[in-house]
């Protein structure tokens, strides 16, 4: 990591005079001089993982269909070229491929993949049967389909430089049945299949690939996809947002936050993590591995 220093000085007076006190302050940036690119940056986990990875040095290509959002947090983020947006759907492999593409363009090199766009399908929570199969296409067209081409073309240009650090999304959802809706589950699941798959093909070039599982977290995928499941108790906002943040929370005195995962995929994204490989970082505070975890799969219609 490449430490920067900042300059503190106070004056401290008495009445015989007064006294300077320096103070230096070491900010370590984690990724000084390393270049990313992130599907889905432009809002939720996304945007605060594009902030965390400017935080710490990195230049940042914002990849996302929603172009206003997008450009508006590019700017917000990106003084002195540190952070650009491009339109790029990930269900598009050509899109992808311009995206990693332009990263390496601008700035000669592509070290941070991090693919992360992704939706839950249809609302609702749909039973076996009653389950479409175009919104199963769907969702696997973004969330694994996306993934794929992402891992594809970030090691199409890390393998000749014989490194680089992917990471993907992935969900909670991915490890347990009973904690969202069949496809996305079954997406999720096929993220972390894909890591492993891939992770161990690309050891020998250098390449690291990881996934990052996070658990129900407030975004605007979140609130829109729980309250879908609910659509007969006209639930509040702010009753929808405390059901995902709150209600669903098996941690006592926290809550989960984007910002947890965005520091999951700056440790990933960083040289501390230079041996982590195909591993799947869960960031859901024990849900998936805990009895007495809150599964909203108990209170959901299944009509
Ligand atoms: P979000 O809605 O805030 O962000 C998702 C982003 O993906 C949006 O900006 C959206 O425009 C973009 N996107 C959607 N389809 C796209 C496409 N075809 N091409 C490019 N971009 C596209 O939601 P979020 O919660 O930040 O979601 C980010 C990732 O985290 C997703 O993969 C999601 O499945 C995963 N996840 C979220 C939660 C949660 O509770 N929020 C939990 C586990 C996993």
């Amino acid at each position: 990591p490449s430490p920067c220093s900042l300059l503190f000085s106070f004056n401290f007076f008495t009445a015989h005079g007064g006294v300077t006190f320096f103070f230096y302050v070491r900010l370590i940036r984690r990724l000084a001089g390393k270049i990313a690119v992130i599907t889905g940056g432009a809002s939720g986990i996304g945007k605060a993982t594009a902030a965390e990875f400017v935080r710490n040095g990195a230049r940042v290509v914002i990849a996302d269909i929603q172009d206003d959002l997008g450009r508006a947090v590019a700017a917000e983020l990106g003084s002195d070229n540190a952070c650009c947006y491009t339109r790029c759907d990930v269900t598009d492999e050509a899109q992808v491929a311009d995206a990693v593409d332009l990263a390496v363009a601008r700035h000669g090199k592509l070290d941070v993949m991090f693919n992360n766009a992704g939706i839950t399908g249809s609302p609702g929570w749909p039973p076996l049967g009653a389950v479409d199969l175009a919104d199963f296409d769907r969702v696997m067209a973004v969330n694994a389909r996306g993934v794929l081409a992402g891992l594809k073309h970030a090691a199409r240009v890390m393998v000749p430089r014989r490194r680089g650090s992917i990471i993907c999304t992935a969900s909670a959802t991915g490890l347990c049945g009973g904690m969202g809706a069949i496809a996305y589950s079954a997406s999720k699941a096929t993220v972390i299949g894909l890591v492993r798959a891939v992770a161990a093909e690309m050891a020998s070039s250098g390449v690291r690939v990881n996934a990052i599982s996070p658990y129900a977290i407030p975004t605007p995928l979140a609130l829109a996809t729980v309250a879908s499941w609910h659509p007969e108790r006209g639930l509040s906002a702010e009753e929808i947002k405390r059901m995902v943040e709150i209600d669903l929370n098996v941690m006592y005195g926290t809550k989960l936050e984007e910002e947890d995962i965005a520091r999951a995929a700056l440790y990933l994204a960083s040289d501390d993590a230079k041996y982590v490989n195909g591993h799947n970082l869960v960031v859901d505070g024990g849900t998936t591995v805990s009895r007495s975890a809150k599964n909203p799969g108990t209170s959901t219609p299944k009509e």
